[in-house]
C-alpha cells in the first residue's frame, strides 16, 4: 500500500538526490534515488539501493571514538572492542530504531534511506531549474528500482511537469506491468536496462528472471514508441560479448525499440560494499577498454539503432507562471 504523509501526500523511500548528472537522461539532470530493487546485480554501483529498508553505512576512517553510538545502541547493535575500535553487529540492527546511528557527529555512521514527501523532494529538485532550462535537463527517478514505488514516482513526476521539468525513469525492467502503467502518462523517457537475453546467465548474474524485463521493454515500445532507450551494462565475462549484443539488437529491432546504448562497467561503488557489511563480487574485474566500447557502439549504429538519448520535450505549461 502506498505510504502517505499526514497531509495525504505520497511518500517515497529516498536515499540520495544527486545534482548535475549528465548520464541519466538528456541535459543536466537531478537524480532522485529510491530505495529497494527487484534484482541484485553482482556489479551494482549502488548497493545501498538494493534493500527497501533503512540501513546503516559505516566509514571507520571517520570515527572519532566518541562512543555516542554505543551508549544509545539498546540492542547491542554497536560496541567498542578491547582495542577501542567500533564494531557493528548487523544482525542486531532494527531498521525502525536507528537513533544510535543518527547521533554520530563525525559522519562515520550514516543512515541510508528516508521517507520523504513529493513536495519536499521536488522543492530540492527545483533548486536546479536554471540548469534544466539551459540544458534541456530535468528530473530522473532512479534507484534501486524506482517502479517499486510507482505511486510516488507518478505523483512526483506530475509535480515535476507542473513545475515545467521533464521526467525520466531508470528502470531495471523487472517489474510488473501495472507499475509501468501507473507512470506511463507522467514519464517522458524510460531508460530501461537489458542485461542479457540468456535467461540462465541473467538469473545467475542478477538473481532474477528476465521475463519481466522483456515484457516491460516490449510494452513500453508499443505504448510509447520513441519514449524508450534500452541500455546494457557492459560487464566483462557476463554481458559483454558481440554475440550477446547482436542478440539484444535483434530483439530490440523486433519489438520496435530505436534507441540502444551500452554502459561500461566501473568500480566506483565498490567502497560502499564494505561500509554496508557486504562483499563486492567484482573487485578483480577491470572496466572494458574504451576502444571496445566505441566499437560496440559503432556495431549497434551499423545495425540501425541510435545510441543517443531520444529527444524529449519540456512539458507544455500553457504559458502559466511556474511556481517552482
Ligand atoms: S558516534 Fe560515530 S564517531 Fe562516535 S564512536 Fe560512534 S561511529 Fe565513532
Amino acid at each position: 500500500m502506498m505510504a502517505l504523509s499526514s497531509s495525504g501526500e505520497p511518500m517515497g523511500s529516498v536515499f540520495n538526490i544527486q545534482r548535475y548528472s549528465i548520464h541519466d537522461g538528456p541535459g543536466i539532470r537531478t537524480v532522485v534515488f529510491l530505495k529497494g530493487c527487484t534484482l541484485g546485480c553482482q556489479w551494482c554501483a549502488n548497493p545501498e539501493s538494493i534493500h527497501g529498508f533503512r540501513e546503516v553505512m559505516f566509514s571507520p576512517e571517520k570515527c572519532i571514538g566518541c562512543g555516542l553510538c554505543v551508549g544509545l545502541a539498546s540492542n547491542g547493535e554497536v560496541e567498542k572492542d578491547a582495542a577501542g575500535t567500533i564494531v557493528i553487529h548487523r544482525e542486531r540492527i532494527r531498521p525502525s530504531d536507528l537513533e544510535w546511528a543518527e547521533v554520530c557527529p563525525s559522519g562515520a555512521l550514516t543512515v541510508v534511506g528516508r521517507r520523504r514527501g513529493v513536495q519536499d523532494v521536488m522543492n530540492e529538485v527545483a533548486r536546479d531549474s536554471l540548469f534544466f532550462d539551459r540544458s534541456g535537463g530535468g528530473v530522473t527517478f532512479s534507484g534501486g528500482e524506482p517502479l517499486l514505488q510507482p505511486s510516488f514516482v507518478a505523483s512526483a513526476a506530475r509535480e515535476a511537469h507542473r513545475r515545467g521539468f521533464n521526467t525520466v525513469v531508470e528502470t531495471c525492467g523487472a517489474v510488473p506491468l501495472r507499475a509501468v502503467e501507473c507512470v506511463i502518462n507522467d514519464i517522458d523517457l524510460f531508460l530501461c536496462d537489458l542485461k542479457v537475453l540468456d535467461p540462465t546467465v541473467h538469473q545467475i548474474a542478477t538473481g532474477g528472471t528476465n521475463l519481466l524485463v522483456r515484457q516491460t521493454i516490449e510494452w513500453i515500445s508499443q505504448q510509447a514508441p520513441g519514449r524508450i532507450c534500452v541500455r546494457t551494462p557492459l560487464v566483462p565475462g557476463v554481458t559483454m560479448s558481440l554475440a550477446q549484443i547482436d542478440d539484444n539488437v535483434a530483439f530490440l529491432r523486433k519489438v520496435g525499440v530505436r534507441h540502444y546504448d551500452v554502459l561500461p562497467f566501473h568500480r566506483l561503488g565498490s567502497s560502499k560494499y564494505a561500509g554496508l557489511g557486504l562483499i563486492y563480487a567484482c573487485s578483480d574485474m577491470e572496466p572494458p577498454p574504451s576502444e571496445e566500447v566505441v566499437a560496440i557502439r559503432q556495431r549497434i549504429r551499423a545495425a540501425g539503432l541510435n545510441t543517443e538519448f531520444p529527444e524529449i520535450s519540456v512539458p507544455d505549461i500553457g504559458g502559466r507562471v511556474l511556481d517552482r
